[in-house]
């Protein structure tokens, strides 16, 4: 998708965080952590951290920048201990800074505590503001610190950090996939929809390890367990593994973007392996919206498995159109309009061989503002493609998520913006286009309906958002709006 590293501002459709944990005495925790994060890199290349302890006391280290710049041989041997958590961090809630890296610490009475976070809270700034009448000091502008500091009191009223964590849940709205270190204990967390993943491995058939992807636990040799629950607090001490269930659930309301281009295609969610869903979504799309052509492409990397599908179900050949340059970074940007067209070859270039004098299929994932799109089209015509036909394997997404993925605002979407597919046919440049249909998605993606959420297709919530949320969002999109039209 024009997400994945193709788009060159601010809007788009952005992936959230990565957590991770290790119970693992005896093991290099800090070092199994390092290449779990490697894993979830892909969740967020902001910032990074570790936490450890060494069962009596904890220490950290937090760095701007992606895992290979945050961690160096003296910090990871410097970080020892017996078990572990990690983050990878893209900004959703609160701004890119080193105040708002994670793993977050903070000390209560009787330790430390320290948190990584996935999602967020629809109700974070009435938390935050509660805090904050109640004399707290907040330092960074994220929800994470705001869960952080509610833990802390809250173990310094009751003397019990777990007991802790229940009552603030019961507090949390929103989407919260959670790893937490104390001294003696790594514990899981989920929120009561699980709308973020986290899934339960085991190393070498004693260390608990705890991840946002079963891909971390392939990478450091761990075996796939299970799914932390909708509700649920997974404890890994001394004692083994404890589960607790402290929300009642009332439905899974899991991303559905998970299985369309978030999570890397080689994790297992749900059951469901993220290649596959994408492969299903590819054959989905040649069922409900063929066309004559020679040659099916996809727009590297995301698009992939949906275009293989697709060219599996249509019968046409499969072939790779665009060669994607890999060292560009992701935070990759351009000031203007015209720059950030030009700025579409410096990410990927056409392979004349393949497309001279072909009809195309270009299939990817979801068009965001449709900026990307077009100069992607331009330049598989310019490198002699007869047709270029465009097959996206989501719904046109045309509403805000407020529960973790900085999503663009409406005026910026496309399919917001326009009001027919064949009005975005025409402002991408493209001889035909076609979306998945909703029931398209739920037959390729092949999840019951009822365990996902689809609001960014649907704009119906599973998770309440308080009103003078969604109006604040909602001005703020209305006053975006209104400037775009005024500077066309
Ligand atoms: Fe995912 Fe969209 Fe729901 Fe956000 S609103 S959790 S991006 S499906």
């Amino acid at each position: 998708m024009e997400a994945d590293g193709l788009c060159f501002a601010r809007p788009r459709a952005r992936e959230a965080c990565g957590v991770f944990g290790i119970y693992g005495p005896g093991e290099d925790v800090s070092r199994l952590t390092y290449f779990g994060l490697f894993a979830l890199q892909h969740r967020g290349q902001e910032s990074a951290g570790i936490a450890v302890s060494d069962g009596k006391k904890l220490d950290w280290h937090r760095e701007m920048g992606l895992v290979y710049q945050a961690f160096d041989e003296p910090t990871l041997t410097r970080l020892r201990g017996d078990l572990a958590i990690g983050h990878t961090r893209y900004s959703t809630t609160g701004s890119s800074t080193l105040a708002n890296a994670q793993p977050m610490v903070g000390k209560w009475k009787g330790g430390t505590v320290a948190l990584a976070h996935n999602g967020n809270l629809v109700n974070a700034i009435h938390l935050r503001a509660k805090l904050e009448a109640a004399g707290e000091k907040l330092h960074a502008t994220s929800d994470s610190e705001v869960m952080l500091r509610m833990v802390v009191r809250e173990a310094n009223r009751t003397g019990d950090v777990l007991a802790a964590i229940s009552a603030c849940m019961a507090q949390w709205q929103g989407a919260y996939s959670l790893t937490i270190l104390t001294e003696k204990a790594v514990i899981a967390v989920r929120d009561a929809y699980a709308v973020r993943p986290l899934c339960i491995g085991r190393l070498n058939g004693k260390a608990t390890v705890f991840a946002s992807e079963s891909c971390a636990l392939n990478v450091i040799g761990a075996d796939y367990v299970r799914e932390v629950k909708p509700g649920e607090m997974v404890i890994a001490d001394r004692n083994g593994l404890e589960s607790r269930h402290v929300l009642p659930s009332p439905r899974q309301a899991l991303c559905v973007f998970e299985y369309i281009y978030m999570a890397r295609p080689d994790s297992v969610i749900g059951g469901r392996l993220c290649y596959e869903a994408r492969r299903g979504l590819g054959h989905q799309l040649a069922q409900d919206s063929p066309t004559n052509a020679d040659v099916v492409i996809p727009v590297p990397a995301t698009g992939w498995p949906a275009a293989i599908g697709y060219a599996e179900r249509s019968g046409l050949p499969f072939g790779e159109g665009l060669i994607r340059n890999w060292y560009v970074p992701r935070t990759f940007i351009q000031p203007d309009q015209r720059l950030r067209e030009l700025g579409v070859r410096v990410k990927l270039n056409p392979l004349r061989e393949a497309l001279e004098g072909k009809r195309v299929v270009m299939v990817d994932d979801t068009i965001v503002r449709g900026t990307t799109k077009r100069g992607v089209i331009r330049l598989i015509r310019e490198a002699g493609a007869r047709e270029v036909h465009v097959r996206i394997s989501a719904p046109p997404y045309k509403w805000p998520c407020y529960y973790g993925v900085d999503t663009s605002n409406r005026s910026e979407l496309v399919a917001a913006r326009c009001r027919t597919v064949d009005e975005i046919r025409e402002e991408i440049g493209a001889d035909s286009l076609a979306y998945q249909s909703l029931e398209g998605l739920l037959e390729g993606v092949a999840v019951p309906r009822r365990k996902l959420c689809l609001a960014c297709f649907t704009g119906r919530y599973p998770i309440p958002i308080p009103r003078d949320v969604k109006l604040s969002k909602l001005d703020l999109e209305e006053r975006a709006w209104r400037q775009t039209k005024d500077s066309r």
